[in-house]
């Protein structure tokens, strides 16, 4: 239906057929972008190359989307590229015929392996010119690439790599590495892409019907584009359904989904009960244990199947047969469903809850079934969807209510959520206590009734507020942390990185920023794990999405490609000469005092790290509360 539909939209909007979309046109407009920091501009040259391409080829548009916002597709596909930097120079020397000594040269000097592989191509005279690049054969390449495993899949991939590259002409190839390296560099941020995307869309829409373009409904597309996506992922499907019916529509026409994991709600942290009066006065809400396990989306679709996404939009269905067992058991009628749920180690023999570090002892590749010693409960705390009918708007009240009547308790594999509707101080903190009790980490505190308490997915929201027992007396909550760079150990530790130079992640800029330096907390076959993962991706200079102080004195011994969050707790949050988290916001960067590792946040991408905006929050709610 969509080609159709697309085939007939070029045909109307352009008048004329056209050859295939080249890789060119895109890589025009990354140029035009790279050029400019002002967002306007940005959007403009954006919207600009998406209009064309709904006017000439509008069946290529969610491809022409995950190029500029470089990714292969929707989140819990899994497909991602990132090549490593080795890889890359070893690719870029064999297909521009330069040694390995000048492409390492070249990238220290020039920091940047795409102008490395523009300048090593720009000399080399091709004997034919060659074909040009089209937009779909690189973006099926780089997924290839990226779905070749296993054996010799370095080899393989290095030719994928040298094919492109013998074809590129002009700038292609500086944009071709840096998209397989996995960092674009020219400052579009998916934000600006969805405004474009509306922009383009509202344009197309209004010359077709030969009308002026009003700003009232780009900002309404924009709005439902992003309310859209954040129940449906998925930008292929939402750039259907506005094609088939028009982006005014693509609230009624495009909903939350079995089978497409929905961006989760999230809570805001807390660092007292009363906190927590203050905010809930006049209102109906209720206490919520909050166990400490992994988030579960659990979702069955209306043909029957069965899927289970991470916090993170992952797929762990493989990794969780025996809950994906459970599910016939506590499902009873209900034909198709998303649960929110949390995954928590559970003891059998003395039916109670095991610590999260239990559950992280679980195997993540090739479970079997039979071999499974840490066994799961499922608590229950929510659910999105119900044979057929979306459920965000309903209140909680209602959702809980849903919940209970359609699915039936299985002692020990599946239980609802424990929870206490409550608005006395005594009765919270006992229930608060009881929750560590029985190996919670505190309470989720929930807006329970009127509009406000719908399911707002991919929100932080002030709706839901989280009260962790241990971190009371500290900053309200944990953050979690990317790793930016190592520093060698002394001593005994010498052979391991002993301390890390830790990052937040600003979303505006898409840069992470340096917020501080940590060595406490770790054990030492911790530091050994830390070391097995990190020296691989060890590389020469910063990223240059790394905003950091480069006072010598200020460096880590190495930098690494940001890979890998853990969780960190701190005393208290500061201003600091040296640290950059939230630099933009505050004039001056906010550090940690006393940070403590807690744990490796596996269940979170390097995209999913406290954010700036959390940080400043969060200083913020501090120096209120000191004022
Ligand atoms: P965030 O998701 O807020 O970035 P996080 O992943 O570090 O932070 P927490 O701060 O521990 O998680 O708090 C939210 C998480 O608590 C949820 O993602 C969910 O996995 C878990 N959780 C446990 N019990 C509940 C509950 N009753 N309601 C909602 N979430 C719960």
């Amino acid at each position: 239906v969509c080609a159709e539909t697309a085939k007939k939209l070029a045909e109307e909007g352009s008048g004329h057929t056209h050859g295939p979309l080249l890789y060119r046109t895109i890589v025009d407009t990354f140029e035009k972008i790279e050029a400019t920091t002002k967002r306007l501009e940005i959007t403009a040259h954006c919207a600009a190359l998406f209009l064309s391409v709904l006017k000439s080829h509008p069946q290529m548009m969610a491809t022409v989307v995950y190029l500029c916002i470089n990714r292969l597709g929707p989140d819990y596909e899994g497909l991602e590229l990132g090549l490593g930097e080795s890889l890359l120079m070893k690719s870029i020397a064999e297909s521009t015929g330069r040694t390995p000594a000048y492409v390492k040269t070249e990238y220290q000097k020039l920091g940047d392996l795409g102008k490395v592989a523009q300048s090593s191509k720009s000399n080399q005279r091709a004997m034919f010119k060659p074909e040009p690049l089209k937009a779909a054969n690189v973006f099926d390449t780089f997924r290839e690439i990226a779905q070749t495993t296993g054996k010799d899949s370095q080899n393989a991939k290095i030719n994928m790599i040298k094919r492109m590259m013998g074809a590129c002409q002009g700038n292609e190839a500086k944009f071709i590495i840096r998209s397989l390296e996995g960092k674009l560099r020219i400052g579009l941020a998916e934000k600006s892409v969805l405004v474009s995307l509306s922009q383009a869309f509202v344009t197309f829409e209004a010359e077709n019907k030969g009308k002026k373009v009003n700003p009232d409904d780009i900002t309404a597309g924009e709005e439902m584009i992003r309310d859209v996506f954040c129940q449906l992922p998925n930008y292929a499907l939402i750039i259907d359904a506005i094609l088939e019916n028009g982006i005014m529509r693509l609230s009624e026409t495009c909903k939350i989904s079995t089978g497409v994991p929905l961006k989760p709600m999230l809570a805001k942290p807390t660092k007292s009960i009363s906190e927590v009066l203050d905010r809930f006065q006049d209102t109906e809400f209720t206490c919520e244990y909050k166990y400490d396990g992994e988030r579960a989306q659990i979702h069955k679709t209306e043909s029957g199947e069965m899927f289970v996404y991470s916090r993170n939009s992952e797929d762990m269905t493989v990794r969780y047969p025996d809950l994906v067992s459970i599910i016939p058991k506590f499902a009873g009628e209900a034909k198709s469903f998303i649960l929110d749920c949390e995954a928590v180690a559970w003891d059998r023999k003395q039916n109670k809850i095991l610590p999260f570090q239990v559950l992280s002892t679980r195997k993540r590749k090739n479970v079997n079934e039979e071999e499974i010693t840490v066994r799961v409960c499922i608590f229950a705390f929510d659910i999105l969807y119900l044979n057929g009918e979306s459920l965000l708007t309903l209140p909680l009240a209602e959702r809980r209510q849903k919940l209970k009547e359609a699915f039936t308790e299985v002692p020990g594999e599946f239980l609802f959520a424990k929870s206490m509707d409550t608005s006395n101080v005594e009765e919270i903190q006992t229930f608060l206590d009881q929750s560590i009790k029985d190996s919670c980490e505190g309470l989720m505190v929930k807006l329970l009734e009127g509009k406000e308490s719908g399911y707002e997915p991919s929100k932080r929201s002030r709706n839901w507020l989280k009260v962790k027992k241990d971190y009371i007396d500290g900053i309200g909550d944990s953050l979690d942390l990317v790793i930016l760079g190592g520093y060698f150990g002394k001593g005994k530790r010498s052979q391991w990185y002993g301390a890390f130079l830790l990052g937040v992640y600003n979303q505006d800029s898409e840069e992470f920023e340096t917020v501080c330096k940590t060595a406490t907390g770790f054990s030492e076959e911790m530091l050994q794990k830390m070391y097995d993962k990190l020296k691989p991706t060890v590389i020469e200079t910063p990223h240059s999405d790394v905003s950091y102080d480069s006072t010598p004195a200020n460096l880590p011994d190495v930098w690494f490609d940001p890979s890998t969050v853990i969780e960190i707790l701190a005393a208290d949050l500061s201003l600091s000469p040296v640290y950059k988290a939230g630099i933009d916001q505050m004039d001056r960067g906010i550090s940690l005092r006393f940070p403590r590792f807690i744990r490796v946040r596996d269940d979170k991408g390097i995209h999913d790290a406290t954010s700036s905006d959390q940080i400043v929050e969060m200083y913020q709610n501090q120096a209120a509360l000191v004022g």
